[in-house]
């Protein structure tokens, strides 16, 4: 952090009114691969007068593209698509290079960031307003969706592609401009991403990219010309961006972190629901704000469902993101990986069963990758830390549960409240646990419940500040304020008079 500036690696500047600029600030960071533990580059940290340039650019660009009709808008990301279809492998390697998750998770994330662009195509239909003919006589009124201004996305390392694009393309799409500001741990992808959208016909200024950090982000909350902040991150962050900006008047939405449950109940498919926690608790190394990260079993499944989870977690193979046929690449710093493994330490301590302990995993040819194996934490309690605490790794804890009632009140209890999922053969108990569990993204048999770009993203309780979730109509509104015009055309002669509070009779 804040180091002088390396020369023997490129340094990452920003992009701004559709071209890469160099940075005033005199700060950087490293970028890691996390495969090798190597510095492969280093990005410059924006200080206010970077970040204000970039807004500046938004500015000036606003009112043309506001006045853009949303048809031609749409078009744009109709070619947008299409390039980044073209360049869907590269994106995918960028991702893994600064991330480490496997290429078939890049490119997957990839896909569900897609999806967004794809929804934002309709925008010509998504911004209709509403009409109401003769609301008085000779009177009507009609309401429109009109774009804010200047927007900001500050986004985590953990999905350097898919979480940008939950925010842009729709910002972009209702009319707005937009300054990036991407996790400084995996800032190329979004880069990359800039050009795309120049290339397919993106007009200067409209979409902007800054990087750095905690100076950064305060420079973009404390901008005046910038009218709403979309902010995905941890929850003490999330929690500070929105009362920061809930201060200064701003429009925002802050997503934090996760403790995602999946209730296993005694009827379930052991074998189908041992794959899918594989996947939802290991998959891209627990780094997923979608991961689940704890299992209650309920009675009397528990331990036949973790001999099961064991034997598949053991058989799980870790190694480069990019090396093929891997399923876990490595987590995204040392410092992470040193912390995960605390968490380990601390479940044996506080007397949790250890049933596989990936603490001592090196991968073998690249030692100096920040890797670690799978664990598997059994009899774990609500006091322990392992439970309590968002480790954000390969660490999959269980508790057991008497009932399903039991479990829903386990998980309603939980200060997080980002995604569930049940595993049951009886539609009467996912009915039940649909209806009464408090979270805001649920799977029944679905291990992790992400919503289509049509619907919206979002959790409840500490993992979600703010009203409106992420893409969707959500989205829509989130990026847009109503405005509601009501139209008389009186004849000259039969003008009303009178001071009187107006009616429309
Ligand atoms: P983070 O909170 O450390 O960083 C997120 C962003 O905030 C980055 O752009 C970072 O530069 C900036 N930031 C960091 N410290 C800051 C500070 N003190 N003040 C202002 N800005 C600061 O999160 P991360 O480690 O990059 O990502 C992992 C976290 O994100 C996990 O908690 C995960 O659950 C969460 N996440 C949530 C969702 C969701 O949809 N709810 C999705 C993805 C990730």
């Amino acid at each position: 952090m804040n180091k002088p500036m390396d020369v023997s690696v490129p340094t990452i500047g920003y992009w701004i009114n559709g071209q890469h600029v160099a940075a005033a600030s005199s700060r950087s960071g490293e970028v890691t691969n996390p495969a090798t533990g190597a510095v492969s580059k280093r990005v410059a940290y924006a200080n206010a007068a970077d970040v204000d340039r970039a807004v500046q650019a938004a500015r000036a660009a606003f009112p043309a593209w506001r006045d853009t009709p949303p048809l031609r808008r749409a078009r744009i990301l109709m070619r947008y698509r299409e390039l980044i279809e073209k360049n869907r492998d590269e994106l995918a390697k960028l991702i893994t290079a600064e991330h480490g998750k496997v290429l078939a998770d890049a490119a997957g994330s990839l896909q569900r960031g897609l999806e967004v662009v794809e929804f934002a195509t309709g925008i010509p239909h998504l911004l209709k307003g509403e009409l109401s003919v003769n609301v008085g006589t000779d009177v009507d009124c009609h309401s429109t969706r009109e774009p804010l201004g200047v927007c900001a996305g500050i986004t985590p390392f953990n999905f350097p592609v898919m979480v940008p694009m939950w925010m842009y393309p729709v910002a972009i799409a209702c009319g707005n401009t937009f300054v990036l500001k991407p996790s400084e741990k995996v800032p190329s992808a979004a880069m990359r991403l800039a050009e795309l959208f120049k290339e397919a016909g993106l007009p200067d200024g409209v979409f902007n990219v800054v990087h750095g950090d905690k100076e950064s982000v305060d420079a973009i909350l404390a901008h005046p010309d910038i009218r709403a902040v979309s902010f995905v991150g941890s929850t003490p962050i999330a929690k500070y961006i929105y009362e920061t900006c809930a201060k200064a008047g701003k429009r925002v939405q802050a997503l934090g972190g996760a403790k995602n449950h999946a209730v296993v109940l005694p009827d379930a498919d052991l074998e189908f629901t041992a794959d899918a926690l594989i996947g939802a608790a290991y998959g891209s190394a627990g780094e997923r704000c979608m991961a689940i990260s704890a299992v209650v079993a309920v009675d009397p499944i528990g331990d036949q469902l973790v001999e099961m989870i064991k034997k598949k977690a053991a058989a799980l193979k870790i190694g480069p993101g990019d090396s093929g046929n891997m399923d876990m690449g490595p987590l995204i710093t040392r410092q992470h990986s040193d912390k995960v493994k605390g968490y380990v330490d601390a479940g044996e301590k506080e007397g949790a069963k250890m049933v596989l302990d990936g603490r001592g995993f090196t991968c073998k040819g690249n030692e100096d990758g920040f890797f670690l194996g799978a664990s598997l934490l059994d009899k774990v309690t609500p006091s322990m830390s392992v439970y309590k605490d968002e480790i954000f790794g390969p660490v999959l804890v269980v508790l057991r549960a008497k009932s399903l009632d039991e479990a829903i009140k386990l998980i309603n209890d939980n200060p997080y409240a980002n995604g569930t999922a049940v595993f049951t053969r009886s539609g009467g108990a996912a009915r039940k646990f649909e209806r009464e569990i408090e979270v805001g993204m649920v799977g029944i048999n679905v291990p992790i419940p992400v919503p289509t770009a049509f619907f919206s993203f979002g959790g409840w309780r500490n993992s979600l500040f703010g009203d409106q979730h992420v893409h969707g109509m959500e989205g829509v509104r989130f990026y847009t304020r109503g405005k509601v015009v009501t139209t008389r055309w009186p004849d000259a002669d039969a003008l009303p008079t009178g001071f009187h509070m107006p009616t429309l009779g």
